[in-house]
């Protein structure tokens, strides 16, 4: 990050805004993975970010194997009549010894190699047993009801990438080619502070002018929600030296800090100079709503995201930009959250200039799927969260959205985990 305190002051209001696409290219180009690599049996690495890029050893499925119940025959020995004597039986887990002898079928089962010499099977519901032979159906074509070596995972390929977040399939397809054991990264230790001098814990008496913290619970789940390990480190007051302090500190075992409130310009906004002094700052006016100020930087080397103190731009904030911070920093690969195009079913006034993220849920009308706005934009409505199931993007030179109109859709599922 770039020092800020060569360039304090140049960010005064009337500055132009940071378009949120620069601001995130900024982020790839500036952060590296800081957690090391561990390694973990494979049911153990649910969630966890894979360190290693996988191959395959082997072929998935290794031979060529029945996919029904039924016979197993060479076509081209089938004759008119669809008769064959049965000269074996094969189960899975029990190959068959020799070569399939010409003109004969086999008894066969789900997932059994398939004899070599026989290429298509005939399921057992379309066929008849007798004594010693089998009448087949004689529509069948070659290859029918079988499985080819390799068709699921061919010898030699890349299975998983490093950076790929293992969900439960990943966590197959490392078993399917013979896994137990895979290297991932450690998960990433963050520390969490709440600011303001009006900002007080919940189950404690409410003095006049203050409010509980939301911010700490909100951005510590949502960190948690990426696999996160999370310090909650407490609410700090508006007190440069206090901050400072409480940050140094943090530094000491954590590789991230995030910070709520105070990164404004107002003057009891102190965690920007408070990073300044340091180590380095970047500060942020993104030309994003809700949200504007965030501050980017690093003290004594550890990165440092400061986000907006209202509570829905603590939450969209973290979605826009700590979140892609975060899975960097933990050697995830970030792919921006997919938007779905709906149509919007309200009207809402949009000034181009700001990319701009109502609060949306997604309902049928008349048999057409349509976004549904809350009717308050503000930053300090936390309502508009819970009712909310996530966020519209209006682009910056959009300009005014009608009903019927399509907006995209970034649902918060995507963007919280
Ligand atoms: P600030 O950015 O510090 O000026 O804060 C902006 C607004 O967010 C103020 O109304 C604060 O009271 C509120 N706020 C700041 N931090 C928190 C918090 N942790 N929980 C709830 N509201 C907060
Ligand atoms: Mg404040």
């Amino acid at each position: 990050m770039s020092e800020v305190s060569a360039e304090r002051g140049r960010f005064a209001a009337g500055d132009a805004l940071m378009p949120i696409d620069r601001a995130l290219a900024e982020l790839d180009a500036r952060l590296t993975p800081v957690t090391g690599i561990e390694t973990v049996p494979v049911r153990q690495a649910l969630f966890r970010i894979l360190a290693e890029d996988v191959t395959a050893p082997v072929n998935v499925p290794g031979h060529d194997n029945s996919a029904m119940d039924g016979w197993a025959f060479r076509l081209a020995d089938l004759p008119s009549d669809g008769r064959l004597p049965v000269v074996g039986r094969v189960a899975a887990g029990h190959p068959f010894d020799g070569d399939l002898p010409a003109g004969g079928a086999v008894r066969i089962f789900t997932g059994a190699p398939l004899p070599s010499g026989a290429d298509t099977v005939a399921m057992q519901e379309d066929c008849r047993a007798e004594a010693d032979c089998v009448v087949l159906p004689t529509t069948l074509k070659r290859g029918d009801n079988t499985r080819k070596a390799g068709e699921d995972v061919a010898l030699g390929s890349m299975v998983l990438v490093a950076g790929t977040r293992l969900r439960p399939q990943e966590l197959g397809i490392a078993a399917a080619v013979g896994r137990a054991e895979l290297a991932v990264r450690r998960p990433l230790r963050v520390a969490v502070f709440s600011t303001g001098d009006e900002v007080r814990e919940p189950g404690t008496a409410l003095p006049p002018g203050c409010i509980f913290d939301t911010n700490r619970i909100t951005a510590g789940a949502l960190l948690r929600t990426l696999g996160a390990e999370v310090s909650d480190l407490g609410i700090l007051p508006d007190r440069q030296d206090v901050i400072r302090a409480a940050l140094r500190e943090a530094t000491q075992d954590h590789d991230m800090i995030l910070t709520s409130g105070g990164v404004s310009l107002g003057e009891e906004d102190h965690v920007k100079a408070a990073v300044a002094a340091l180590g380095s700052l970047h500060f942020w006016r993104l030309a994003i709503k809700p949200g504007k100020p965030v501050a980017l930087g690093e003290v004594a080397g550890v990165p440092f995201v400061g986000l907006p103190g209202n509570p829905v731009a603590v939450m969209v904030t973290f979605m826009l930009i700590a979140r892609p911070m975060a899975l960097r920093l933990m050697g995830a690969s970030v792919s921006p959250p997919p938007r779905f195009p709906v149509q919007a079913g309200f009207a809402f006034r949009h000034r181009p200039g700001r990319r701009e993220f109502p609060r949306a849920r997604l309902a049928w009308v008349d048999g057409r799927l349509v976004a549904e706005k809350f009717p308050s934009d503000s930053s300090g409505v936390l309502t508009s969260m819970v009712w909310s199931d996530g966020l519209l993007e209006i682009a910056e030179d959009v300009g005014d959205i009608a009903p019927g109109d399509i907006v995209d859709f970034l649902p918060y599922a995507e963007m919280m985990r």
